[in-house]
């Protein structure tokens, strides 16, 4: 089984995701992680973000693997941990420059279909275009959404977490940069598919969102986890 989660930032993807994962057995697999982990080897490059030929090369050359349970998800660059280091938002804003070059995409998309593919009971993936391109023929595609103010809100409060000092309106400007850059781009962007499930996740809570999402994943046909 497929679970496509595509979404703006912030709407609570990879929360979601890696819950149902783990309930149904399935593999998480964090694509923004891999879009972030080329977004940091081109900064590591000293390169220039928007020379796309060489941006291309780098993801090309750069071992990304995603390793681990949902709950403990390790991103290793090349054989070396950088689960933190990519969680910064100017990582963030990286990895959107670099997923705007389409060579870059292919390579990241293809990656994505075969870790798809080879895990024996299926995967959740999260990203932009899993509904759209990475997996058009996905079992479930769920497009989460939330008014920006929301998004800013939960993000700004996961960065405190995590000891991050930044400010509420550093978060909301940074996700509407991020957004507008996303939805935009002339190679895939973010865009609702048309069989979708969307869910506007701004007035719910967590456990709202998760019991929907799964009553939803429990009525497909074939579905006995
Ligand atoms: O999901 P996350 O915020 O970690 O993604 C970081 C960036 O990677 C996004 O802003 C987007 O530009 C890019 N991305 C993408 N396609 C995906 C996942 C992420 O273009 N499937």
């Amino acid at each position: 089984m497929i679970i496509a989660i595509d979404g703006p930032s912030g709407a609570g993807k990879s929360t979601l995701g890696k819950m149902l994962a783990k309930e149904l057995g399935l593999l998480y697999l964090d694509t923004g992680a891999m879009y972030r982990a080329v977004g940091l080897a081109v900064f590591e490059s000293g390169k220039d973000f928007y020379d796309a030929e060489t941006v291309a090369r780098i993801a090309r050359q750069s071992k990304i693997e995603l390793i681990g349970e949902p709950d403990s998800l390790q991103v290793k660059l090349d054989g070396r941990d950088v689960s933190n280091e990519i969680r910064t938002n100017e990582v963030g804003q990286m990895a959107s420059i670099v997923s705007a070059v389409p060579e870059v995409r292919v390579i990241l998309v293809e990656h994505q279909r075969s870790l798809g593919r080879n895990s024996e009971l299926g995967a959740v993936l999260d990203g932009r275009d899993i509904g759209t391109i990475v997996f058009p023929n996905a079992d479930i595609k769920f497009f989460l959404t939330a008014n920006p103010e929301a998004r800013a809100r939960r993000r700004y409060e996961e960065d405190k977490l995590r000891g991050r000092v930044t400010t509420y309106e550093e978060t909301l400007a940074e996700i509407n940069v991020r957004d507008e850059r996303d939805v935009s781009r002339a190679d895939s962007p973010l865009a609702i598919a048309e069989d979708a499930i969307v869910i506007d996740t701004s007035e719910l809570n967590l456990t709202e969102v998760y019991e929907t999402m799964l009553a939803i994943v429990r009525e497909v046909p074939g579905e006995t986890a």
